[in-house]
Parts: C-alpha cells; sequence; structure tokens
C-alpha cells in the first residue's frame, strides 16, 4: 500500500488536499485488503485514486465595467460504478485540481454509503463571488455552463452546490443548461422547488449532520438537547447545522465567514439565525455584523498567520465544523479535548486535518467524517433526482423521514463495518470500508474499464 501511496504522490506532488484524501482511506481499509487480496490483484486502490476523467477549460466573462476576465474551470469525473458522477459545484478562488480531485474522491465514498446509485464527481471554478453583483454571476455561470453542458446530464454527470454555489448560482447553471440542451431535465440538483427541486435540498447536509450526530450521541447514552455547540461556517451546511441543533434543544455558541468568528455567549436563538441568514443569504455581508447587532457577542477577526483557530478553543460539548477542509488542526484538536468536548460531527469536507482525526481517536472523542456526517445532501439531491424522474414533489415530512432513515442507515453502516475489521466505534474507518466495498466490488464485476 505504502508504494501505491507513494506513486500517487510521486506523479503529482503538488495534489496535497488529494493526497491527504486518499492516504486516510489507504490507512481504514488496510485490514479489507489483508483479508481479501483479490482486491490487490485487481488493482483497485490505483484505479480508484486515478479519475475517470479530468476538464479543465476556459471560463471567459465580462464584469460591469466591461472588462473581461478569465477564469478556469474543472469537472472531475471520478468513479461512475454505482452510477452517473454527482458531486458539489465550488466556486471558490481557491479552487484548483487538488482541491477538486479530494472533494470528487470523498464523494465517491460518500455516494456509496447512502445506498443511492450515484457515482462521485466534483466541478468548480476558481471565481470569487463575494463582492460581484447577480449580473457578474450570472455570467460567470452561464459561461462555466457553455462548456459544463457537455458533461452533464441526469445519466452522465449530476452536479448540486457547494461552497459559493448556493440557489442563486445553480438556478444560472441551470437555465443555460436548459437553453444549450433543450432540455428540462435532472441534471443539477439544489434547483428551485418551483422548477424541479426538492423540498428539504437546502437543510438537508446541515439537518443530516446533527441526525448523525444524535445518533452517535445515543451509543453513549447522551441526546443533543443542551449540549453547547461550536458551529463554524455560516453559508448553507453552518445555517442549517444551526438551526437543526437550536430546534433540539442545544445551545450553538458560534459561527465564522472567513474574515473571522462570533461567540455569543448567551446563544444562537432562531431569531438571531434568521438575522444571519438574511445577512448571509440576501445581503451577502460578513458575519461581523452580527457582533454589531447583538452587542453582547464579540466578533475576532480571522488570523491566517495564528498555527490554531481561538474559534476551538471555547468550551462545548459538540464541535460542528461547517466551513472548508482543514478547519480543524491539532493544536485545536487538543484545544477541544482540554475543554471535555465529547465529538466532533463534520459538516465541512475534510475539515479536520490528519494529525487532528488522530488525537480525536486517540482520546475516544465521538468523531464522524464528512463522507458519513454530511452525506444527507446527497441524499436528498437523489430523492431531487428520484421525484424528478416521477415528476412529482414529495411532502416536507416524506423527505426529512427519508432523510433520517437514510442517516440511521448510513450510522449502522459505519458501526457494522468498524466493527467486522476489528476498530469497534471507529466512524472513519467504517464509512470508509463500507464505501470502499460497495464501489470496487462494482469495479470489480465490471471488469478493466
Ligand atoms: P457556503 O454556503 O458557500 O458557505 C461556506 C462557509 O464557509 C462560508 O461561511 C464561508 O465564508 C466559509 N469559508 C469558505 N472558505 C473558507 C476559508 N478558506 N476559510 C474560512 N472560512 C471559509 O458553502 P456550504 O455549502 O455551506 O459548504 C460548506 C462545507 O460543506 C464545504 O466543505 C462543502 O464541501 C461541504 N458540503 C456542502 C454541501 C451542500 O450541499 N452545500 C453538502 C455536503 C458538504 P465566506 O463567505 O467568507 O467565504
Amino acid at each position: 500500500m505504502s508504494e501505491i501511496l507513494d506513486a500517487i504522490r510521486a506523479r503529482d506532488p503538488w495534489e496535497k488536499e488529494f493526497y491527504q484524501a486518499v492516504k486516510e482511506v489507504a490507512e481504514s481499509i488496510r485490514p479489507v485488503l489483508k483479508r481479501h487480496p483479490h482486491y490487490l490483484s485487481a488493482a483497485v486502490m490505483e484505479r480508484i485514486t486515478e479519475p475517470e476523467r479530468v476538464v479543465t477549460f476556459r471560463v471567459p466573462w465580462v464584469d460591469d465595467q466591461s472588462r473581461i476576465r478569465v477564469n478556469r474551470g474543472y469537472a472531475i469525473e471520478m468513479n461512475s460504478a454505482i452510477g452517473p458522477y454527482n458531486g458539489g459545484l465550488r466556486l471558490h478562488p481557491s479552487v484548483n485540481q487538488s482541491i477538486l480531485k479530494f472533494l470528487a474522491f470523498e464523494q465517491v465514498f460518500k455516494n456509496a454509503l447512502t445506498t443511492l446509485p450515484l457515482g462521485g464527481g466534483a466541478a468548480g471554478c476558481d471565481f470569487e463571488p463575494k463582492g460581484k453583483s447577480d449580473d457578474e454571476v450570472m455570467r460567470l455561470c452561464h459561461s462555466f455552463m457553455t462548456e459544463m453542458y457537455r458533461h452533464v446530464g441526469a445519466r452522465t454527470d449530476i452536479p448540486g452546490g457547494d461552497i459559493g454555489a448556493g440557489s442563486r448560482e445553480i438556478g444560472y447553471l441551470f437555465g443555460a443548461y436548459k437553453k444549450l440542451t433543450n432540455q428540462f431535465s435532472g441534471a443539477l440538483t439544489g434547483k428551485g422547488l418551483q422548477w424541479g427541486g426538492s423540498r428539504f435540498r437546502p437543510e438537508a447536509a446541515g439537518y443530516g449532520c446533527v441526525y448523525f450526530a444524535a445518533e452517535m450521541l445515543a451509543t453513549r447514552g447522551m441526546a443533543i438537547e443542551e449540549q453547547t455547540c461550536l458551529v463554524s461556517g455560516s453559508g448553507n451546511v453552518a445555517q442549517h447545522t444551526a438551526e437543526k441543533l437550536i430546534q433540539l434543544g442545544a445551545k450553538v455558541v458560534t459561527l465564522s465567514d472567513s474574515s473571522g468568528y462570533v461567540f455569543d455567549p448567551d446563544g444562537i436563538d432562531v431569531e438571531k439565525l434568521a438575522f444571519v441568514k438574511k445577512l448571509k443569504n440576501v445581503r451577502r455581508g460578513r458575519i461581523r455584523e452580527y457582533a454589531d447587532k447583538y452587542p453582547q457577542a464579540f466578533f475576532t477577526p480571522a488570523a491566517p498567520a495564528l498555527d490554531h483557530n481561538p474559534l476551538w478553543a471555547h468550551r462545548a460539548d459538540c464541535v460542528f465544523p461547517c466551513a472548508t477542509q482543514n478547519e480543524i488542526g491539532e493544536k485545536d484538536a487538543y484545544a477541544l479535548i482540554n475543554n471535555s468536548v465529547k465529538l466532533v460531527c463534520e459538516g465541512a469536507n475534510m475539515p479536520c486535518s490528519s494529525e487532528a482525526i488522530a488525537v480525536l481517536l486517540g482520546k475516544k472523542i465521538l468523531y464522524a467524517p464528512g463522507k458519513a456526517a454530511n452525506a444527507g445532501g446527497v441524499a436528498v439531491s437523489g430523492l431531487e433526482l428520484v421525484q424528478n424522474s416521477m415528476r412529482l414533489s414529495w411532502s416536507g415530512e416524506e423527505v426529512d423521514e427519508r432523510l433520517r432513515i437514510i442517516i440511521r442507515e448510513i450510522h449502522r453502516t459505519c458501526l457494522e463495518a468498524a466493527e467486522e475489521y476489528g476498530t469497534p466505534g471507529n466512524y472513519l474507518n467504517g464509512a470508509n470500508i463500507a464505501g470502499f466495498v460497495k464501489v470496487v466490488n462494482a469495479m470489480v464485476d465490471q471488469g478493466v474499464v
């Protein structure tokens, strides 16, 4: 296995995030390869780490000052062994091939865990939506789709939302896709409710993350109610994680964005969260405005030069990183443990560094990787596709109930796989093993393609 990892690193040494994601899975699946050596002879690890297709393309657009801008777009089609590629579409200046390959790789395992027939992929563009007008965002999305539509399709590749791509962006992308293909189809998820979207799709990743946390706490005889919680981010996943936590009686004391974080010792309630939603989704403002509005809260600016994030130094029982990758490092993990944290449940993809995960697991903290904990997002994307093909729309209660069932099933699958391969209670190993086995069995069945 170390030879395979070395070869991956040597081939693309700059793809650090991708290598991190692969290494994490490789460590989990060692016992699987030992028990089933035919996977080694079928070279499944070499094949599952090589994308089926990578497309990069020019995304030219015209800004409000009539200047021509050029961004770079990507589509990573990672693995279609169990279904069409599906994954998030990210619009953020940090987007590059390594980040999208890590997201696509994680998505392969996540989608396998949901029990839905979806393969894994990711797409994106190194575009900064912050500070851009609606018209500029629309032009960027339309230009992006002018190339991307060749790869998208309900039976080939189905992108959904991710960082920087919420309902506004999915609307513009879908509009362009429909015009270019002359087809109204379920080729994107996260669509508006009036035009093919599913109830609870915006809420799904965050709500599902809290449902997953509740399942984990129950294994140790605890409940979410009255737990003090740290949530990072203030976008889609963070808002809905906080919302569900508040509904279930927990106390949420932090939210953040890339400019810093707010700590509210009184807790963020329904009214304060409504302010955040308006601030972020409508006015597209910065999180520090929360502290201007609610003076008992205080704002701490981001300090990238620090080797830790002071957000994670606040005392809490449960922690939900919902912003971005590698936002909890080793020092942060020690800070959480010193404050007696009970649970870390990843709303974002790969928000804990490998070192942080080792610290948390070493102390037997309940830890759930994003590929299991935030799978509610793709689960409801899958339900959106089912509704599209049946040409009907389920009620909110029905979708929420299905989401709860899927999350309960993923939780059970993780625990069973972890137990079967000798690491009971280790959700990281459980998620990686269960996802891996399902996908590589399909790959072996389909031969060398
Ligand atoms: P979003 O709505 O765009 O929100 C992202 C949040 O994270 C914003 O508050 C943003 O702050 C912050 N953020 C982004 N990059 C950051 C950075 N480098 N440093 C600090 N803060 C940063 O995105 P989202 O959909 O909530 O996605 C958040 C995470 O959840 C991502 O890891 C995504 O892959 C994962 N996820 C999303 C879904 C989904 O359905 N949307 C499903 C599963 C997992 P600024 O506004 O200042 O940039």
